[in-house]
């Protein structure tokens, strides 16, 4: 049976009164958390944790990243907020040894699950380490990305502090919020997920509708 993640994160945010406590919010790119950040930092005090080893190719890595810093810089000074951005290492190669076994499975699949419990993972170590009051993750944001699969990966790691904090960002609108942020913000929004073999796949795909127009 499937469960409304929008739901706990609002009932999760009712019990916050007026505390304000303290999250490790992983983060994959600016456009995709936009509106995440916008509406989280009314409730929480956000430390953004960039733990994408998933990126490929490293320039892609680094333009998405200063994209991040760019646009947060920016925020700050829009709503007032302190937000700090933490780099976790860019290791490509750690994490296509993980993930090399299953790149014949397509986007979507167990393949993402994996990626997604990789870079949670860290999140949760570095919330638990630094004693962060709540962490969560703004994959579920995209609607290519599966929020069941993401809030049950957090789930295996819940405990008293740091809290996962279930939510479903895409909810509300929340993709079409973030597309109208990137806008506003004019920020650089990829066309590719992140991995090595998504930017395959980008590749074909537009190998094909060239050869369409042709
Ligand atoms: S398509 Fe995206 S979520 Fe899936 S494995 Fe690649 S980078 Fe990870």
């Amino acid at each position: 049976m499937k469960i409304n993640y929008d739901l706990k994160l609002q009932e999760e945010i009712q019990k916050l009164g007026n505390c304000h406590p303290s999250l490790l919010l992983h983060v994959c790119c600016g456009p995709c958390s936009s509106n995440v950040i916008k509406e989280l930092s009314e409730h929480f005090q956000i430390t953004i944790y960039y733990s994408n080893s998933n990126i490929y190719p490293p320039e892609e890595y680094q333009r998405r990243f200063h994209e991040l810093l760019s646009f947060i810089e920016k925020f700050n000074q829009d709503y007032q907020q302190d937000i700090k951005v933490i780099e976790d290492p860019y290791n490509n190669a750690e994490w296509i040894s993980h993930l090399y076994p299953l790149k014949e499975y397509p986007e979507g699949s167990v393949r993402c699950k994996l990626c997604y419990s990789l870079r949670m993972r860290r999140t949760f170590d570095y919330a638990k380490i630094h004693h962060f009051d709540y962490w969560t993750t703004v994959l579920s944001v995209s609607p290519h990305k599966n929020s069941q699969w993401i809030n049950e990966i957090g789930h295996q790691w819940q405990c008293d502090s740091p809290r996962f904090l279930y939510a479903d960002f895409k909810k509300n609108n929340g993709y079409l919020k973030s597309t109208q942020m990137t806008k506003e913000y004019g920020m650089y929004r990829q066309n590719y997920c992140g991995c090595m073999f998504s930017y395959e796949e980008m590749q074909e795909r537009e190998k094909r509708a060239q050869n369409h127009i042709d």
